[in-house]
């Protein structure tokens, strides 16, 4: 099987595609990968140190806008995994183009590649940051899509897109939306690797508002299961909620961080809240987990594990963490 996995120099995909080649997800034993990454600010090719080497493994850098790229990369491709995305909701509180351009314009090029390609499986990996906020109940795949960030309205453009090859062209995609992930290997300016490396360096987290608003969180290898799983068991033009993780308010992460990294209790900086703040995710993962799916990683111990991970990997985030640092301090 040949997959092409895009934004695989990223959190996300690293994962997935070490998971894939050391045998830690469930892969054909064919498996060949090729990782399609533009290498913005947030991809890190150390993040592929791991499985630099395999023969299995192929890198190109570029962007999956680039229509002129893609038909000449994706033929050959049993299947496609869309991770490649401009992320970080405050980056596109700052400025949104670069998010239409990777999560729409991108995702409509590598949909329409895909097609022209004959691809015959396609997963687009997206959020649960689509569906709004809620301050009761869960979300099912059925709820209507109401995103309230620039970040959260590109990747639902996206969706609409993916959803529309399916329907319109008989693209077999499935779409994935998960809460929040945690784990190595994530950029620090996201919550919980920027509050570990501030306590590491001895310096208070900055909470927005009063530290209310709520996530569903998941970690990073159990959120690569449900992708690998919807990608061998989904069904075209469905969308699969990944839940099962745990619903926490910031304050509490921040309150569990502070005891894990051994800071004083008073190690929390009050900022002013971000505009649009959704309040709350909640995922039903009901749809997944009849196809097979239970999260394995439980918060305390994936929390203690990637704390571990920042302690012993500064050589990895030290470099990163002024610029992560700026973004953070100048959170509109
Ligand atoms: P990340 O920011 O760590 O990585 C994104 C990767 O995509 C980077 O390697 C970057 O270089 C690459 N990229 C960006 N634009 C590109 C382009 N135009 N062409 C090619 N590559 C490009 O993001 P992540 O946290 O690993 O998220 C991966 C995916 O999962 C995203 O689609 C995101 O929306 C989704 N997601 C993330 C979370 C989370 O908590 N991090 C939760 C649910 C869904």
């Amino acid at each position: 099987m040949r997959l092409l996995v895009t934004g695989a120099a990223g959190f996300i995909g690293s994962n997935y595609v070490c998971g894939l080649l050391s045998g830690a997800l469930t892969a054909p034993p064919d498996i060949r990968v090729t990782v399609l990454d533009k290498l913005t600010y947030a991809g890190n090719l150390a993040n592929l140190d791991p499985v630099t080497g395999d023969p299995r493994l192929t890198f190109v850098e570029g962007d999956i806008a680039d229509d002129d790229l893609l038909a000449r990369l994706v033929p050959g491709h049993d299947a496609i995994v869309n991770f490649a995305a401009e992320s970080h909701v405050d980056r596109s509180i700052a400025g949104s183009q670069d998010f239409v351009h990777a999560n729409v314009v991108g995702t409509h090029a590598l949909l329409q590649a895909a097609l022209d390609a004959r691809v015959e499986r396609f997963v687009q990996v997206s959020t649960d940051e689509v569906y709004g906020s809620i301050a009761e109940g869960s979300w099912s795949e059925d709820s209507p899509v109401r995103p309230n960030s620039p970040y959260a309205a590109t990747k639902a453009a996206a969706d609409m897109l993916a959803c529309a090859f399916a329907r319109t062209h008989g693209l077999n995609v499935s779409i994935t939306r998960c809460g929040n992930n945690y784990g190595p290997r994530q950029y620090p300016e996201k919550l919980i690797p920027l509050f570990i490396t501030h306590l590491l360096e001895g310096r208070p987290v900055p909470l927005y508002g009063d530290g209310g608003n709520i996530r569903h969180w998941i970690h990073v290898e159990d959120h690569c299961r449900a992708v690998q799983l919807v990608l061998h068991k989904g069904e075209p033009g469905a969308v699969y909620n990944v839940g099962g993780g745990r619903e926490l308010t910031n304050m509490s992460i921040a309150g569990q961080l502070i005891e894990a990294c051994g800071s004083p209790a008073d190690s929390i900086r009050h900022v002013p809240d971000r505009p649009g703040h959704d309040y709350r995710y909640s995922l039903d993962g009901g749809k997944l987990r009849d196809l097979g799916f239970t999260p394995r990683i439980g918060f305390e111990e994936g929390l203690a594990a990637t704390v571990r991970w920042y302690r012993e990997n500064r050589s990895w985030w030290e470099p990163l963490k002024d610029i992560a640092t700026k973004v953070a301090e100048n959170r509109p």
